[in-house]
């Protein structure tokens, strides 16, 4: 596979076609963003650890019957996947309440949800990423009633698996963002799961192992990073 002409460029990756209409090659950065790219900086050793957390993750997945654009992990810091049209919802899924959530409801952090939270964003970084709800999804065309259903349900039972595997590496999975696809008709699983995208609280101690100690700046940001790829690979 040949790393060809890259076609864009975001805040943590960057995709580059391949001699293969569908398949793209996904570069890892070490750039980290926050608040809507408000705050800026690097995190040494995010891109290899976020490329290799998420393929560990993409193959459990995999493994559970839950269909992504992973293809192979090609190098330390890339992986090839499906070439996707992007659907242009985030959909988001709580277990325990922190960050936005407790702005916008005035709730305390730590709140343990009896059932999962599953939240819709539009992905516009114009726009702020603004909550919406199914009928806003249908309504502006950004995916139709079935998709929508699927997007949901897959959402919920990644949900699952993750939160089954973490907790047997003593994590606790408290929310994350998950972006989905079309593929050749069929909607599947693409972007990233990583420390980037999803909120992990150590078992105890409620220590973060996340973006969090980015975003708040609570110190060993690139050891967190570095920790959880080596308990997750560990694990894998
Ligand atoms: P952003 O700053 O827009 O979040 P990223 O740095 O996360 O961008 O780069 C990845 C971009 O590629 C995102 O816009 C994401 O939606 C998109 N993307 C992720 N997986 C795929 C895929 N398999 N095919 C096409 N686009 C993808
Ligand atoms: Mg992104």
């Amino acid at each position: 596979m040949i790393k060809g002409e890259k076609i864009y460029e975001g805040k943590a990756k960057i995709l580059y076609k391949t001699e293969d209409p569908d398949i793209l090659w996904q570069s890892f950065k070490d750039d980290a963003t926050a608040f809507d790219g408000i705050k800026k900086g690097t995190i040494i050793g995010k891109g290899v650890a976020n490329n290799t957390i998420s393929s560990n993750l993409f193959k459990l997945l995999k493994e559970h019957g839950i269909e992504s654009h992973f293809m192979e992990k090609v190098s330390n810091t890339e992986m090839l996947v499906k070439n996707v049209e992007i659907v242009m919802v985030e959909v988001v899924v709580r277990n325990i309440s922190t960050g936005s959530l407790c702005r916008r409801y005035g709730v305390a952090e730590g709140i343990v949800f009896e059932k999962p939270i599953v939240e819709l964003y539009f992905k516009n970084d114009e726009l702020h990423d603004p909550l919406m709800n199914d009928d806003h999804v249908v309504a502006l065309g950004l995916a139709d009633q079935e998709e929508l259903a699927t997007m949901k349900n897959q959402a919920l039972r990644i949900n699952e698996i993750l939160k089954e595997f973490f907790s047997t590496i003593g994590i606790k999975l408290v929310d994350f963002k998950l972006e989905f696809g079309r593929f050749h008709g069929q909607i599947i699983l693409a972007d990233e799961i990583s420390p980037d995208t999803c909120r992990f609280w150590e078992m105890g101690t409620n220590r973060k192992l996340d973006k969090d100690r980015f975003r708040q700046d609570l110190g060993d940001v690139e050891k967190t990073y570095h920790e959880m790829m080596q308990r997750i690979v560990r694990k894998s």
